[in-house]
């Protein structure tokens, strides 16, 4: 009896330190209590990757966050959108440590930021400082949690290398509980005709996965195929306790017991950052996406493809290994002989694992038919538009609208189109054109730009728009004007659909707190609100908004995504009378004045 529970004490003692290990020895978790993240490290975005790992915070604002080393606070930057209020803290080791969307600084580092944008007049600051400036323990209070840029409360958390690359937080900076397995859901066999190249698809089939008993899966049915191809999986991570779907860290796909093509979400590699979409076949995920009623409230993560070969000029350090790039060939004539697979059933493994080792396995069989014949060859119905390195404009309708889409801006060729639409909007409305540029799940490697010639202009040059088809809606995709302004561009990422639209209504202005005229008791805390919203380009730059406090500039914030305009005054204000004035203006250089005033008493 005494000998079991030693031995279970000790079992207690070694897995207490082997979850506490080095994690916790060297890197201080940013927040207090456990770790609940919603989206993990190299979780696919449209066209780039998640470089870091969302950490929930409950729905609330205000959590402290803790340096997770010894080092200093080597930059922190503000602006209404993108990391919001960001610090990156340089530890000793010389890797860099992201805290994103806070919504103060501690406060010292609050006066800095402060009086920098008071001096500069704009909210949107950038600052780098030596480390004797703000030398950090680890420990130490640099912050509380936020969500300022868009998104909810939550805190964004990215580690990087001293060379800049991002890292995965769990491999030794944050723990995690975790005990789900990967889940797999689609497999999909990818086939191309006259090269290995996604531009060349001819055929995609798709197959069920089927979970046989916990952790392994067979499929729907048997792959049966020849000529030249590839695999894809559509998978995704579950973590303990929250419903969301993320990305699957590690897989290797093996056929006849020979490792193929191995994955891992371990480090990225910024320069190869819109590698992404080599990694996702876009097309795919696009459609799942757009099967649904309203795209936007689809789980973008659960509809990810990833491609288990290497799509020509893939560079990122997620491809761990590789055979002939992954592809798959039955043509005899085909050149490499790592490529071929030869007639008859083989067995193919697909593993995928968590940082944890949480494991999931996909059994299926390839069978390659039995032939004496060459498959054909297959012509894709793709061609590449537009000579390497010659620039080619992409004219729709006679040169009203022109696209610059050249094979560099192409993660692989293929062929364009565009349609006029023509919606019935009984003629009241602001969209003066609309068209579709197809096919429409093309992501860009690098921003296309987008230009509408300006025909019989009624409003000033500066009042048209462009937009771009989202959910139904458009949102504003730019409108910077041509020198002689008879056209307006904008840089567009992907295809779809777009518009020319008319922005002529100011933003609206609504003062919350404190109300005109009202008197406010000096010792209570004061948050100066106001709700702003535009009907459609938005105020797009800090420089946009301009608050005055008693005819002093002082740095209000604006989250896009309440609405809402704040400024607390960091000190306490005099006994008196105080005046505010607000001054906002969209893209499109409508303007709207709001002024009141107050008493603190
Ligand atoms: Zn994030």
């Amino acid at each position: 009896m005494t000998k079991i529970r030693l031995i279970i004490m000790f079992l207690i003692l070694a897995r207490m330190s082997i979850s506490s290990g080095t994690i916790s020895d060297q890197y201080l978790p940013p927040i207090k209590g456990e770790i609940h993240p919603s989206s993990l490290f190299g979780d696919f975005r449209p066209g780039h990757f998640h470089a870091g790992i969302d950490i929930r915070t409950g729905g609330q604002t205000g959590a402290e966050l803790y340096a997770a080393s010894d080092g200093y606070l080597w930059r922190v930057a503000t602006t209404f959108w993108g990391y919001g209020r960001v610090i990156y803290l340089m530890t000793t080791s010389g890797h860099v440590i992201t805290y994103a969307h806070l919504s103060r600084f501690n406060p010292t580092l609050a006066s800095e930021v402060y009086s920098k944008q008071v001096e500069l007049s704009n909210y949107k600051v950038d600052l780098y400082f030596k480390p004797e400036r703000f030398p950090i323990k680890r420990g130490d209070l640099i912050g509380y949690s936020g969500e300022s840029g868009p998104g909810g409360p939550h805190l964004h958390y990215e580690v990087r290398t001293p060379d800049n690359r991002p890292i995965n937080p769990l491999n030794g900076y944050l723990s995690i509980a975790d005990n789900a397995p990967p889940i797999f859901s689609t497999l999909a066999i990818i086939r191309f005709g006259d090269r290995f190249d996604p531009g060349s698809v001819v055929k995609t089939s798709q197959f069920r996965c089927q979970q046989i008993s916990a952790g392994r899966y067979g499929l729907s049915a048997e792959v049966s195929i020849f000529g030249r191809f590839g695999i894809e999986i559509n998978a995704f991570d579950k973590i303990d306790g929250y419903y969301g779907k993320m990305g699957v860290y590690r897989m290797e796909l093996f056929v006849d017991k020979k490792l193929i093509y191995a994955y891992c979400a371990d480090t990225l590699d910024f320069d190869s950052f819109k590698q992404a979409n080599y990694v996702r076949d876009y097309k795919l995920w696009w459609e799942k996406i757009n099967s649904y009623k309203n795209p936007s409230q689809a789980d973008g993560d659960y509809h990810n493809y990833y491609r288990l070969f290497r799509v020509p000029g893939d560079r990122q350090p997620t491809v761990k290994a590789a055979v002939a790039d992954g592809y798959f060939s039955t043509n005899i004539e085909d050149e490499k002989d790592a490529n071929k697979i030869l007639p008859g059933k083989h067995d193919a493994v697909l593993k995928a694992s968590d940082i944890y080792g949480n494991k999931a396995e996909l059994s299926f069989v390839i069978n390659i038919a039995e032939s004496n014949q060459i498959p054909p060859r297959v012509k894709s119905n793709s061609e590449t538009k537009g000579r390497e390195g010659k620039r080619s404009q992409f004219d729709l309708f006679d040169g009203e609208v022109a696209a610059e889409i050249t094979p560099n801006k192409l993660y692989y060729s293929e062929t364009f189109s565009a349609i006029e639409i023509h919606t019935d909007r009984n003629g009241s409305s602001s969209i003066l054109k609309e068209f579709e540029i197809l096919p429409p799940y093309t992501f860009f490697k690098e921003p296309v730009l987008l230009k509408v010639l300006l025909e019989n202009r009624s409003f000033p040059a500066n009042k048209y728009c462009l937009g771009k088809s989202s959910g139904g809606n458009y949102t504003f995709c730019g409108n910077n004007l041509s020198d002689d302004s008879s056209a307006v561009s904008c840089k567009i990422g992907a295809t779809g659909k777009f518009a020319l639209l008319i922005d002529n209504i100011s933003p609206k202005v609504t003062l919350i707190f404190p109300a005109n005229g009202a008197q406010i008791k000096s010792k209570s805390q004061l948050v100066i609100r106001y709700r702003m919203t535009d009907n459609f380009s938005g105020i797009g730059r800090e420089e946009n908004l301009k608050l005055f406090l008693d005819d002093k500039w002082v740095p209000a914030e604006y989250d896009p995504d309440r609405n809402l305009i704040e400024f607390i005054p960091p000190t306490v204000l005099s006994k008196g009378k105080h005046t505010l004035h607000l001054s906002v203006s969209d893209q499109c250089g409508n303007k709207s004045e709001h002024q009141s005033i107050f008493f603190i008493i």
